[in-house]
């Protein structure tokens, strides 16, 4: 896997890890002040904004930035990572970000109510091992809760934009119909190309027709997809309650621990 610089997320990184980046020889990368140059509300809880880099860097599909902001009465600004949600290609110039506000959250609420378009926020990345691009291969099996689907919509617009013909299966839980985060562009990839299936559960919605499913994600659910799209990759993303019982279901279910990857927002 490429990209890996930083495991340390919502932290700063401690002396054992700038001791380690220094024996890798890795250049620290700079924080660096982004415009906020556009902010599209996703949902009711989620938006996204599109973030202008002064200095910026090529990144893979799936990698994530940290962002730090003021917070009244704490010393040091407060750090959180954030998945990149757009393309590397053709321009990496512009990145998205979509976050969720946590309610009580330092950092998320601040960025989903509070940072208009014109506002600047002090960004550092690229980071992250989870990422895929065409030489992994395909297909791949995208297991999302909530904003874990950033940067699934990372891979899905890459390929998109490469014209990538992998066959992707993104499993997709969201609340209700309201709460699923860029809805209309994935409903319309979905018709226009013919590698990409997206397969939504409601977890408080137990009818609308628009989702197959209407609870959590669970293993019979892991299974009916695994029959239907044989993955050479499993990819899961979201809180670490979900990760962790799709890793040990997948596991079950004969997927072996190296196809599959996992990013854990906690
Ligand atoms: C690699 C990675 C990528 C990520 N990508 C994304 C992404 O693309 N989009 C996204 O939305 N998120 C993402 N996250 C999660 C994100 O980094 C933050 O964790 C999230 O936004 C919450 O941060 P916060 O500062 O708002 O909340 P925090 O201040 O961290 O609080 C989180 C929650 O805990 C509660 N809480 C805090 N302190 C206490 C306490 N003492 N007692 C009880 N409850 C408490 C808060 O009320 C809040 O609900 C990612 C995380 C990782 C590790």
């Amino acid at each position: 896997m490429l990209g890996v610089e930083n495991q340390l997320t919502n932290s700063e990184p401690d002396s054992n890890t700038l001791q380690l980046r220094l024996a890798r020889k890795t250049p620290i990368k700079e924080w660096q002040l982004a415009d906020v140059v556009d902010v599209i509300v996703e949902t009711p809880e989620t938006s996204t904004l599109r973030l202008a880099l002064p200095n910026p860097s090529s990144f893979i599909p799936g990698q994530y930035y940290n962002i730090r902001i003021p917070v009244e009465g704490r010393p040091r600004p407060i750090q959180r990572a954030y998945s990149i949600g757009s393309s590397p290609y053709p321009d990496f110039g512009i990145i998205e970000v979509g976050v969720k506000e946590m309610v009580g959250g330092l950092v998320s609420p601040v960025l989903v109510r509070d940072t208009p378009v014109g506002s600047k926020l002090e960004v550092r990345g690229p980071y992250g091992a989870f990422n895929w691009t065409e030489e992994m291969g395909g297909p791949l099996l995208l297991v999302a809760a909530g904003s874990g689907v950033v940067p699934f919509m990372s891979m899905i617009r890459y390929a998109k934009a490469k014209n990538l013909t992998q066959p992707m299966h993104l499993l997709f839980s969201s609340k209700s119909k309201e709460y699923v985060i860029y809805g209309d562009e994935l409903n319309k990839l979905q018709e226009e190309t013919g590698w990409l299936k997206v397969t939504h559960t409601y977890t408080r919605d137990p009818k609308d027709p628009t989702a197959r499913f209407h609870r959590r994600i669970d293993k019979e659910m892991l299974q009916d997809l695994l029959e239907e799209t044989s993955p050479k990759l499993g990819y899961l993303c979201g809180p670490p309650e979900m990760v962790e019982l799709c890793e040990v279901a997948l596991r079950e279910l004969g997927m072996e621990p190296g196809s599959v990857f996992s990013e854990k927002y906690d």
